[in-house]
């Protein structure tokens, strides 16, 4: 799977790139839990195409159609506050590369993240998937049962790690909601209780501003938007779309990227999901 993913990454990226390049100036991509390694590879292909990293602010402001002082720059988020991420930090400081790290607060204080539990109860992507699916009352239920049977190691970063990497100059950590639930599935009360509790809790906790929000699995609506408009000043999806001026800020598209370079680049390019529509 992997050598087909790269093959058909590596040629949709040479097809693609010299196409797209010229609606390539301003880079928003993002990761959950990447090995170093992969990081490190878009990183050095950024810096290749002569890339400036920047902080998600200038993303923002980019897309509010304030001018720039960046000919092409790149943003790199992280979702989900991974204790993987910790590993990152050499990468950042070597190359001086800001990131933004939306983490949600009830799984970095239990330690783990609702579908790693479907997923070690289930063993099946599609259960996860389906999970998303579900009501509020019926996803909880389900979720909690299984939390009861299932004891899974810590994957997320601790409130004290979390700390730590908030005093760095090169982390902004930002909001992810309270408990990770898709906001499209849950009643009015729970959705502003996800954006206003976690922007407290973690404004709180890191005595820091939290002003930027990442909607979980990409799902919203006009009513979610409307809601994180409320809260933040800014809210980034997972629409892979290139950047533009003019944008609504409350859809602020991120590229999503793997362990695989090839498909990264074909990714960055905007080929992967042409390649998905025609291969399911
Ligand atoms: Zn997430």
């Amino acid at each position: 799977m992997k050598l087909i993913n790269s093959t058909l990454g590596c040629i949709t990226y040479y097809l693609f790139y010299p196409f797209q390049k010229s609606k390539m100036n301003v880079l928003s991509l993002y990761f959950h839990d990447p090995l170093p390694e992969s990081f490190e590879q878009v990183i050095i292909w950024c810096k290749k195409k002569e890339y400036d990293f920047v902080n998600i602010d200038e993303i923002t402001n980019y897309v509010k159609g304030e001018p720039s002082k960046h000919k092409k720059m790149v943003h790199f988020s992280f979702d989900d506050g991974w204790a993987t991420n910790k590993a990152l930090i050499p990468i950042i400081e070597k190359y001086n590369v800001p990131i933004t790290i939306f983490v949600p607060v009830e799984p970095l204080e239990s330690g783990n993240f609702w579908w790693n539990y479907v997923y070690a109860k289930h063993r099946s992507l599609a259960k996860v998937e389906e999970f998303k699916t579900y009501n509020e009352e019926r996803f909880n239920s389900e979720v909690n049962r299984i939390k009861e049977e299932i004891k899974l190691d810590r994957e997320a970063v601790t409130f004290d790690e979390l700390k730590e990497m908030s005093k760095h100059p090169l982390i902004n950590i930002q909001s992810h909601t309270y408990n990770h639930p898709i906001l499209t599935n849950v009643n009015d009360k729970q959705l502003d209780f996800e954006l206003s509790e976690s922007k407290r809790f973690i404004s709180e906790l890191l005595e820091k501003e939290i002003d930027t929000f990442s909607y979980p699995n990409g799902s919203f609506g006009q009513r979610e938007e409307d809601a994180v408009s409320k809260h933040y000043k800014c809210g980034y999806t997972t629409e892979e779309k290139f950047v533009q001026p003019g944008g609504n800020i409350y859809r602020i598209p991120r590229t999503c990227l793997v362990d695989n370079y090839w498909s990264n680049l074909s990714r960055i390019v905007g080929a992967w999901k042409v390649l998905k529509k025609i291969i399911p």
